[in-house]
């Protein structure tokens, strides 16, 4: 038995991406760091946000679609996205949220932990938990590196299947806590909500499209692989996506989830420094920059 030590990537749906970079960047300090196209659609954008240089369980990725439809919440999809910040650090959001006319819940108890409950521009629900997973946050203008978000904490997923769900998060090596809760090495936690029989969740702006996590090399991803086809999930071949290389399958209550490497990581094609200043176009697509640039929206 191997484990995935936790989240490589969480990619959203957005609508806007002007309103969406304008959010995780200057209301939740996110760094964009890379910003190429969608390697399926590649006049479209595909964004990375995450720490100062890209590292896994910090990477926050968007396929914005603008005037696409809002989500319609359900089950078979993510239920609420946390983000992870040092201790002490929630009466600052707070009041963060507030000052920059974000609304908020208040701090809420949800299993003993304290939240703060947010939405983003397209109603994806989010929280902000003091959590001890991630990194040294990213400092920017008017968030310093204590302040600043550290990466995710975990989520909430909405189980059609609970039980069966709650399977494959064993199969990929996650800690049961309890019958509904889930932790990672890297010390985020998953929570299932089940479904009850309320109507299956719709894609759109405003949803989680995949949860990605970490294979520290090809050899963890094909043995993860093998654990996960053992409940009779049906997994693709691996797929080279530039900056890691992915499996991708759907677990049994319609979420889709993807096993991603580690490596190469983010300073192949930039340096630290440079991160998310150009558009990054992998090879195969380089000869069509011209095209694809007059198609994509503008972000500012
Ligand atoms: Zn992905």
């Amino acid at each position: 038995m191997t484990n995935s030590a936790g989240f490589h990537h969480v990619t959203l749906v957005s609508g806007d991406p002007k309103e969406n970079v304008a959010f995780y960047t200057k209301v939740l300090g996110l760094r964009l760091i890379k910003k190429t196209v969608n390697f399926d659609d590649p006049g479209t954008w595909h964004l990375y946000y995450a720490d100062e240089t890209g590292r896994p369980g910090t990477v926050l990725t968007i396929f914005p679609f603008p005037n696409t439809p809002r989500a319609q919440p359900g089950p078979g999809f993510v239920r609420e996205l946390r983000f992870a910040v040092g201790a002490g650090m929630l009466a600052f959001w707070h009041q963060r949220l507030l000052d920059l006319n974000v609304k908020t819940g208040s701090y809420t108890a949800f299993t003993g932990d304290k939240y703060l409950k947010f939405a983003d521009p397209d109603g994806l629900p989010l929280a902000i938990i003091e959590s001890q997973a991630g990194y040294e946050g990213y400092a920017c203008e008017g968030l310093t590196s204590p302040q600043a978000i550290r990466g995710f904490a975990g989520m909430s997923l909405w189980a059609g299947r609970a039980g069966a769900s709650a399977r494959t998060l064993e199969a990929l090596g996650f800690t049961q806590l309890t019958d509904t809760r889930f932790i990672t090495q890297d010390h985020q936690v998953i929570d299932i909500e089940a479904g009850n029989g309320a109507p299956v969740g719709r894609s759109g702006a405003g949803s989680v499209h995949h949860v990605a996590f970490r294979a520290s090399s090809d050899e963890q991803q094909a043995e993860l692989v093998s654990q996960v086809r053992l409940l009779g999930l049906q997994v693709t071949e691996q797929v080279e996506r530039n900056y890691f290389r992915s499996v991708y399958f759907r677990e049994p209550s319609g979420i889709l989830y993807e096993i991603a490497t580690d490596d190469p990581g983010f300073l192949i094609d930039e340096t630290a420094e440079e991160l998310g200043a150009k558009l990054q176009l992998p090879p195969w697509f380089e000869q069509h920059r011209a095209e694809i640039t007059n198609a994509l929206a503008p972000l500012s």
